[in-house]
């Protein structure tokens, strides 16, 4: 196992194996500009006048519709390979001024392609209701049964074409809560210096914080948290305010729209069950005692009088250094999917070793992060800057669980459901996550480095889990009271907040009145009920992951059949046949029950 300890190279320089295969898709940019203007004909307005001949139509007839549908569909098909083309291409080389044009090219198009088919679902939503079950009945629209359904779900909730356009136009001066404090957040808040244990002074930024906080210099850790916390809280009455206006949006929403409630409002267009949502909340609440003993473990650990919130993401375990390089990582990676059965590991084998898939590492101006990327008609890529430690294994292990949903979905489904939604879209990388993990644990490891896979799980569903649910929980709390005319005070909030701490982190912990705050900080707390699903992603993949493991054959095949599944079902109901119930406790449970097993093990190795 060796490090990579070469300097960071020109694109130009990168040897071929190491790049992804982006010629499969064109062989150079002038092929794919080509195509493009025989596509998009981008100096022509509208760009497709094919699609325009069919509007005031769709109600003619289900041929018609279907016609229609093949039409638009097959359109975006075409598109979206122009488009993974020129985005990868775009992140190979940030500053390469030929890809950056053709990036903003099709990006633009991509915009102006749904603008000129925004009045089709409008004009479904319209049809009487005779005309829609007839198609929906009709053998012609068989291919696009699902897809029509998903739409005519939504007449409920649609107001007259008057009332539509009154909300759309208002949009813009509805939605400033989340742009007003990203700017706050991100370009005017300064933070004031900090002093480490030894008195030197440093400098304290959003990118900083959580490094000092992982800090062994408690001092640091403790000035950090205090000085970034106290710093909001001078801010505390606008932050609230913010808050406020966005919370206010979702009630406009909720009201004109007449759904029961702000939460129904945001997952009945997803398709997701209510229950989910109230479920985790629940289930997670009766299981904290887990995330308690994890505390009073934290606590010996550290030697430390007190428990303090500063003391919460410092690692419990020395870092042991695991290095790999590039090729072990991908054999690992290969290896650990084996309980996946042959077929999947071949494919994932011959996607890494022969197809590259993957874009491996760093080189200049390249795209930072990791990402799986593609679409109906390309390889599933993946581009990644591998570095050679434990999380870049981890990350490609990560990635190819992404990556091989998309190959089985879009192998397995027509192009119109061929993605899969948002709800699903960690179950599979989390899964491989999890394979990798029981990898790991198998090999011959020494007992500390044992000890740090086993801190380095627990940290992740404390993060993904615990956290994110203690969020959703503070979101639908505050969507409740804005929805019964309560005033969000600052006051409010950080009692609501502070009641949350206590009873997710339990005794062990001191409950630093900077605490009280971090809402006001968050800035997933300006989407519309999202974090929610970190927590049901991870359950979901535990559970599947405990269900291929211990039941054999059938449950794998069932999984197998969830990752070629897309977007052909409801999410709620793809689960399901893979035997996951998200609106039961059990799969909330397992997750929980592993964490218990996790902290004991840990207790015993440290
Ligand atoms: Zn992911």
């Amino acid at each position: 196992m060796t490090a990579i300890a070469e300097g960071i190279k020109e694109r130009s320089d990168v040897l071929e194996s190491d790049k992804w295969n982006v010629e499969a898709l064109y062989p150079n940019l002038a092929a794919w500009q080509a195509e493009f203007e025989h596509i998009c004909h981008p100096d022509k307005r509208p760009h497709w006048p094919e699609l325009l001949v069919f509007k005031g139509k769709l109600g003619t007839g289900a041929k018609t519709l279907k016609e229609f549908f093949n039409l638009s569909f097959g359109t975006e098909r075409k598109i979206s390979k122009l488009y993974t083309y020129a985005h990868m291409r775009h992140d190979e080389d940030l500053a390469n001024e030929a890809h950056k044009k053709g990036y903003n090219l099709i990006s633009t198009i991509y915009y102006e392609f749904a603008q000129e088919l925004s009045w089709a679902e409008p004009e479904i939503l319209a049809l009487s209701d005779e005309i829609i079950k007839s198609y929906l009945k009709d053998p012609v629209l068989a291919d696009y049964h699902f897809y029509l359904e998903r739409v005519v779900r939504l007449k409920a909730h649609t107001l007259s074409s008057e009332s539509e356009e009154l909300i759309a136009l208002a949009g813009k001066a509805l939605s400033t809560s989340p742009t007003a404090f990203s700017a706050f957040n991100n370009a005017d808040l300064k933070f004031p210096a900090i002093k480490d244990s030894k008195g030197q002074t440093q400098e304290l930024t959003h990118g900083k914080y959580l490094l000092y906080l992982r800090s062994k210099d408690r001092e640091l850790r403790k000035n950090a948290f205090q000085t970034l916390h106290r710093t909001f809280s001078g801010f505390e009455n606008m932050i609230a305010e913010l808050f406020n206006g966005h919370m206010q949006h979702h009630v406009f929403n909720k009201r004109a729209r007449k759904y029961p409630s702000c939460l129904e409002a945001s997952l009945f267009p997803n398709q997701i069950d209510t229950k989910v949502y109230t479920n985790l909340v629940q289930t997670v609440r009766k299981g904290l005692s887990s995330l308690h003993s994890y505390m009073t473990l934290r606590k010996k650990a550290l030697k430390v009088d007190e428990l303090h919130f500063y003391d919460l993401y410092v690692p419990l375990v020395e870092n042991v250094d695991l290095r790999y390089d590039y090729k072990t990582a991908e054999s690992m990676v290969v290896q650990s999917v084996a309980p996946l059965g042959q077929e999947y590991q071949s494919i994932l084998k011959k996607g890494l070793e022969e197809q590259r898939w993957v874009d491996r590492y760093e080189n200049r101006r390249k795209r930072s992060g990791a990402y799986s990327t593609g679409s109906y008609d390309t390889m599933p890529y993946i581009l990644m800057n591998f570095q050679g430690g434990f999380h870049d294994l981890m990350t490609l292990a990560h990635e190819a669980g992404h990556s091989m949903h998309s190959y089985m979905s879009h192998k397995h489904q027509p192009y119109q459901y061929s993605s899969y939604p948002i709800f699903l879209a960690e179950v599979a990388s989390t899964f491989n996550e999890e394979l990798m993990f029981h990898y790991l644990m198998q090999q011959n490891l020494k007992p500390e480095e044992k000890a740090f896979l086993i801190n380095q799980k627990i940290e992740d569903i404390r993060a993904t889990f615990f956290r994110q649910t203690m969020f959703a929980e503070f979101e639908l709390t505050a969507h409740k009271l804005a929805e019964d005319n309560v005033p969000l005070t600052p006051g409010l909030l950080k009692e609501i907040y502070r009641k949350l701490n206590a009873d997710f982190f339990g005794p062990e912990v001191v409950l630093d009145t900077e605490i009280e705050i971090e809402w006001g900080r968050i800035p997933h707390f300006y989407s519309n009920f999202y974090v929610y699903q970190y927590a049901t992603g991870i359950s979901a993949a535990h559970a599947l992951f405990e269900k291929v493991t211990s039941e054999g054959e059938s449950a794998r095949k069932a999984y197998l059949n969830f990752l070629s599944s897309g977007s052909s079902k409801y999410p709620l109901d793809l689960l399901q046949s893979a035997g996951v119930n998200m609106r039961q406790e059990q799969p909330i449970q397992a997750t929980l029950k592993q964490f218990d097993r996790l902290v004991q093990e840990l207790s015993k190795l440290i």
